[in-house]
């Protein structure tokens, strides 16, 4: 059998390294072939070695300048490489696992240029999830998710008509703040934020994950790959993370998919799919030692962005963009500390407020809407702090 070959973009981050981690004990089947990162040149030198990659992009233009000790590999630099590295006829998977929509271009060109996506970079289909869409179809790309739920929805569907289903139910972990009060949000800071109940990941969907943002970009994620109207995709806190997402059919049975929190699971999937290849790694299900599992409603008014991010779904054009890119800047605003965690929602709410909202038809769309969101928010930022929950 032909190793399938594998290029992971975001390599240095945590579902890169879990994926280099799962390609390594699986390396009958999948081959890396090239990796990238953003500026974290020495962590990706050290991947090149380890792993045997023989092609490194970083894409930050600048990175490489008066570097001259790097491990033997063809070295790229810049988003050009980046692109380079998706479209190559060598590659036969490429896993996105950019954070933010930075990752929107590598998407398209990996779904244009016919490759399975593996797709963690949940951004890029928020952002420009029609044109997504469109570059799978025309140019004939595969796109699979890594995100728990998503994988979980796709492999419930997997054998049923699309027709049948009557809803999608997507589970969240309710993330560290999960039971406190408008009180006890007030003082909360980017230590406490980043410290996640059951999963480990970056910093950015960790603080997507306490503020509920990551759900609201999930039901839009979900609302774009199953092509499921938003009045029939819920979202409920499960704590345990165990149940990683239900689908209701028109009979009234449900499926879910269940298995200990790691992402190794769907990134092992997203990779072999539609088999299944046995994996000792990875922890098997007691439902015994996993019991209780319970299920809540998700809080609203006190996780504002969930439902900002809903409406902006619910809105289209460019508003998901909008909301994406003031999420992304209220994000940095509260881990550097000049925003505070119940300020969020007002700086992304005044981004959707002021960006006018116009019709998906090109990239540019996507790229103007991205930018003016982030020009607003920045503006707002530079006002007084009662603003912005100060
Ligand atoms: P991390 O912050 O851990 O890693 C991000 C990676 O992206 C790093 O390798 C970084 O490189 C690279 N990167 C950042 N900007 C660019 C750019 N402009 N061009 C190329 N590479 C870039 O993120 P995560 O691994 O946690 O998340 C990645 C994506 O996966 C996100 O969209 C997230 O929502 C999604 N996801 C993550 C999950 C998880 O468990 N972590 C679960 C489900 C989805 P450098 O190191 O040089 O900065």
């Amino acid at each position: 059998m032909a190793l399938i070959r594998v290029a992971i973009l975001g390599s240095t981050g945590s579902i890169g390294r879990a994926t280099l981690s799962v390609i390594a004990r699986h390396s009958d089947r999948f081959q890396v072939v090239a990796i990238c990162a953003y500026s974290s040149v020495s962590d990706v030198a050290a991947q090149v070695v380890e792993h045997h990659v023989p092609v490194a992009v970083i894409a930050d233009p600048e990175a490489l300048n008066g570097i001259d000790h790097l491990p033997k590999a063809e070295w790229k630099s810049g988003y050009a490489g980046v692109l380079e590295i998706v479209q190559d006829e060598n590659v036969d998977v490429v896993v996105n696992a950019i954070v933010g929509s930075a990752g929107l271009e590598a998407t398209l060109a990996a779904l244009g240029a016919g490759k399975r996506l593996a797709l963690a970079n949940k951004e890029s289909l928020v952002a420009g999830g029609s044109l997504v869409i469109e570059a799978a179809r025309s140019g004939g790309g595969e796109l699979i998710p890594i995100d728990s739920e998503h994988s979980a929805i796709l492999q419930c569907l997997e054998g049923h008509d699309p027709e049948s289903v009557a809803r999608l139910v997507l589970t969240a972990s309710g993330g560290p703040f999960r039971g406190l009060d408008k009180d006890a949000l007030e003082t909360v800071g980017p230590d406490d934020a980043l410290r996640h109940p059951t999963w480990e990941m970056g910093r950015k969907i960790t603080v997507d994950s306490a503020t509920l943002a990551n759900k609201a970009l999930e039901v839009i994620e979900a609302h774009f790959l199953y092509g499921i109207d938003y009045e029939r995709i819920d979202a409920i806190v499960h704590p345990q993370s165990i149940v990683h997402s239900f689908v209701e059919f028109a009979d009234g049975s449900v499926l879910a998919q269940l298995g200990f929190p790691t992402m190794e699971l769907p990134i092992l999937y997203a990779l072999s799919h539609p088999a299944r290849v046995a994996d000792a790694s990875l922890r098997t299900f007691d439902p015994v030692r996993s019991s209780p599992l319970t299920f809540e409603k998700i809080d609203q008014e006190l996780f504002g962005l969930f439902a900002l991010g809903v409406a902006a779904g619910v809105r289209g054009g460019t508003a998901p963009a909008v909301f994406n890119a003031a999420n992304e800047i209220a994000v940095q605003a509260f881990l550097s500390q000049d925003i505070r965690f119940l300020g969020m929602p007002d700086v992304v709410a005044h981004a959707l407020d002021s960006v006018p909202q116009r019709n998906v038809e090109t990239l540019d769309d996507v790229l103007d809407a991205d930018s003016a969101a982030r020009i607003a928010v920045h503006e707002l930022m530079s006002f007084p702090r009662s603003l912005v929950g100060d």
